[in-house]
Parts: C-alpha cells; structure tokens; sequence
C-alpha cells in the first residue's frame, strides 16, 4: 500500500515546509510499527520547489488476522486461505488511512509548534494513490472528492495488461490535486474516505467511530453532497450508528446555518415535499386543514407535538382563538430556530404568554403534556423507528389524552405523483416509513379502539381519484374521557 503526497513551493514558501507540516524529516527514511504492520515515512525528492513524502504500509497480513481472531472475528473456515492471501498488503485501503492518522496525527490535527502559521495555510497538493480499491468506481470517487475542492483522477485498473478483454479491476488509480486547501483538510478527506471507498472495514467498528468520523469531517462532511452515503459506509453500515452520526451532523449543519440560511433549509425542505404544488405549498396547505380541524374541534389550548422549526405554531399564533400554544420537540436545533422565528425575545408580553417551546421526546410520557384540548402530530410518526410507535402512541393518547389529537403523515400512495420522486423512494430522508392509505387507517382506528377515541380521515392536497391525497389527516376525538382519570 502506497501513497505520495507532494507539493511545489517557491522561494519564500519553500516546498520543503511539507516535512515541517509533516512532523517527518526529509532527510530522513523512518519505519513505524503499527499493530497491523510497518509504515514507511520517506521522501523521493525535497528541494524547495518540489517535495513529495510517500507512505508505504507494509501489512502484515497474518498478524492482522491474528488481530481479528482475537477480538473474536474469525472467518468461517473456507474463508480461511482468503484471509492470508488477500489483496491487503499491495491496495490501499482503511488500513492506509488507519495508518495516516497513525503516523501523520499532528498534521491532521494541524498543529505545528515549530511554525504554527503553516499548517493553516492552503498550498498546492497533489496526492496520488496507485492502486485504491474504489466500490463505486471512478463516479463515485470523483463525487467524493470533486466536492471538497479536488481536481479527480481516477483511472480503472485493467484487471490483466495482457488481456484487456478481461476488463477493469476494481482498483482505480487515483490522483487528486487542489491548491485551495490545507494538508490537514487533505489528510483529513483521505482518512474518511479511503475507507468508504474501499468498503470493507478491517478493524473493529466500536462506537468510538462516530466521533471518530466527526472529528476528522469537521468543516466538511456536514455538506456534503454524499453525505449519507459516506457515513453509512464508514460506519460499516451500521445502523444505529449511523443514525448516530447522521442526527449529529444535521445539528452541527443547523448550527452552523444563520438566520438567512435557516430560510433557506425551510424553502429547500418544502421544495423537497411539495414540487410542483406551485399555487400552494402542501405545507401550507396542510397547516390550513390543521388549523380548520382545531377551529371545529373548539380548541383554545393546542399542542404542537415534533413542532419543528415553528410554523404551525407561527400561523396558530396569528388566530386569537388559540389562547395557548406549546411547541414540543425533541431537537434543541430545532426548537432554537423555531424561537428566531417567532421572535420570541422581541414578542409582547401577551403574545408570549400564549406561546410556550420545550423539549421533550414523544417517545415517554411526559406530565407537561396533560391537560390540553388537543394535540397535533404533524408530519411527526414517519420519523420514528416503528417499534417505538407504540411508545408515541401511549404517550399521547394513553397519557396526555386531549380531547382532539390530529395527526398528518405523507400517503405513499400518492408518491408515484411526485415527478422529482424515483420509484420507491420515500419522500424525505429521514422518513422511517410511508404508509398506504388503508396502513394509516387501520393503524388510527386501532389506536382509536384501543384508548377510547373515535377517528375521522381527511385528504389533505389534491384528491387524486386513483391514488388519493398527498399528505393523509386523521381527527381523533375523545370518546371516553372517563379513562382520562384512570390513565
Ligand atoms: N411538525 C412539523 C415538523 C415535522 S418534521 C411540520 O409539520 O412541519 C418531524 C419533527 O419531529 C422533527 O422536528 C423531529 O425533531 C421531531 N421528532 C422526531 N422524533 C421525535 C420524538 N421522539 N419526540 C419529539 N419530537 C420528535
């Protein structure tokens, strides 16, 4: 496994400051002995306008499954010679990339305490990779790296020279070039996405690779492009961590985003669900049927249960009728811009006293949610894992128990309608599940049934007559208030 990282440089900023960036003499050839091999730090060539360090991993392949077996991985037994005579000691993979953090961990970091200005400034990098085994194929490593500011190489490997009929390998050679970033952002992409492309992890996935992962995508995976699919694959497709790293990217995205970009994820969220719905957003559709619904069921005082980012509990606001409104979220990003938007510090005094925000997950019951006159769940259920949907639904309709609970959710149905939709997928990313008409009603009348409500069903957008509606409602009403007292 083999890498080169070079870069050019001019009198006053000498090429040679790589090996000060580096922590790694030019002069000198070292060797460091890692758990799954030896790395290599040497340089072919340093003089100030051209330097270029390579990294040469030397994998020992029978400690590796040493390393495996005795953290209780073996192989099934015919996989046995395939864990010996594999292609881990000539490409480059996540042992490479475990092998630069390894070796190059302070220039990763970027510190640099004999000259703490460099490792901050970008300089032209070109690095090159003669055999990366890339699960994807060239597309995909240019959709990795093109935008992080790189300028992609990335040439299949024929499988045979000799016999070209064979065709590609799946090993490209890669070679990425920028002059706007720093080496610390370059090995920072490479530690992440060696791995992801390579697609097979060879080390132990503990839960520690989260924060690994979030540490090294700082300032960039946040918004990228591929960003699902990066986290999925370096967390070996584990799920729950996965989960994990996606919930805590998005905060930082959020975090990061200011008042104007906040605007601007609401109107790419409504794109998103709405398309071509030009005469009125569904959303705003949908908060219309919402706020007729309550209107008949005489609410004052309305829950906004997974309120989001405010804007039910902005437009409930602007009707007198609704003398108290609560937003309840489980995301404190969310209830933060939710507040901006509201302008909550700069409101009157009698208009902050009908609006309340906090956080809280549906998922437990929660005294703050008694004694309502109803309760919304917009957009809410498809956001839970179903096995945790029984937990939502004692939550409020066993515990808080409003009079009126109304609860929209996307009619997969309706998707093949969407022109922007491929076929199969579920509307939003997030989406755990997306139900058929007939899956939502029979799941609201059983919940009816089950905790003393009657329910009705309203289409909520255009009613297609073969497909139905885009977004489904259902209005619960309490039946037998008695269990109120029992609950
Ligand atoms: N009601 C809003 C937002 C829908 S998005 C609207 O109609 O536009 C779903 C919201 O549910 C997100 O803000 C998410 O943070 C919240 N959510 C998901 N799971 C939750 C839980 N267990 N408890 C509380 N809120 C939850």
């Amino acid at each position: 496994m083999f890498l080169t990282l070079t870069t050019t440089g001019t009198p006053e900023r000498p090429a040679t400051d790589l090996g000060y960036l580096l922590h790694k003499h030019p002069d000198k050839a070292q060797a460091f002995s890692t758990s799954y091999g030896t790395a290599h730090v040497l340089y072919p060539e340093a003089d100030a306008e051209r330097c270029t360090a390579a990294l040469l991993l030397e994998v020992d392949a029978v400690a590796l499954v040493r390393r495996a077996k005795g953290k209780g991985r073996g192989g099934a037994p015919d996989a046995a010679l395939a864990q010996y005579v594999n292609d881990r000691p000539y490409a480059a993979s996540s042992l490479l990339a475990v092998a630069l953090s390894n070796v190059f961990s302070s220039a990763m970091k970027g510190v640099c305490n004999a000259r703490p200005e460099l490792p901050g400034q970008a300089r032209p990098l070109r690095i090159e990779v003669p055999a990366l085994p890339a699960r994807g194929g060239p597309d995909l490593v240019r959709k990795l790296f093109e935008p992080l500011g790189w300028t992609v190489t990335a040439e299949p490997v024929p499988l045979d020279t000799e016999f070209p009929e064979w065709g590609d390998s799946r090993y490209v050679r890669l070679v990425l070039e920028s002059t706007g970033l720093t080496l610390a952002e370059a090995l920072r992409h490479l530690y992440v996405l060696l791995p992801v492309l390579d697609d097979a992890k060879h080390y132990w996935v503990a839960p520690d690779e989260v924060d690994k992962l979030l540490r090294a995508g700082e300032g960039w995976l946040p918004g990228h492009p591929e960003q699902k699919l990066i986290t999925s694959r370096y967390l070996s497709r584990r799920w729950s961590l996965t989960r994990a790293a996606t919930e805590r990217l998005e905060l930082v995205r959020l975090a990061e985003a200011d008042d104007s970009e906040v605007e601007e994820i609401d109107n790419a969220v409504e794109a998103e669900t709405e398309t071509e719905e030009k005469p009125t957003p569904l959303a705003v559709q949908r908060r219309e049927a919402i706020v007729t619904a309550l209107r008949q069921s005489g609410a004052a005082r309305v829950l906004d249960l997974g309120c989001g980012q405010g804007q039910l509990v902005q437009t409930l606001l602007k009707d007198p009728a609704f003398t108290e409104i609560v937003g309840v979220d489980v995301s404190m990003r969310a209830l933060t811009i939710a507040s901006r938007r509201l302008k909550l510090d700069r409101m009157g005094e009698r208009q902050a006293s009908r609006v309340t925000l906090f956080q809280g997950s549906l998922a437990y019951t929660d005294v703050r949610l008694k004694g309502y006159d109803a309760a919304v769940l917009s957009e809410v259920i498809e956001h839970l894992d179903l096995p945790r949907l029984p937990a939502l639904e004692y939550a409020v309709f066993g515990s808080a128990r409003p009079r009126t609970v109304l609860v929209t959710t996307p009619n997969v149905e309706y998707n093949v309608r969407w022109e922007s939709l491929p076929a199969g997928h579920v509307r939003h990313g997030d989406h755990r599940f997306e139900w058929t008409r007939a899956e939502f009603r029979s799941w609201a009348e059983a919940v009816a049934e089950r905790h003393g409500y009657g329910v009705e069903f309203a289409p909520v957008g255009p009613d297609d007559p073969e497909v139905g509606p885009p977004t489904q409602m259902a209005v619960f009403t309490i039946t037998t208030p008695k269990e109120a007292k029992a609950a």
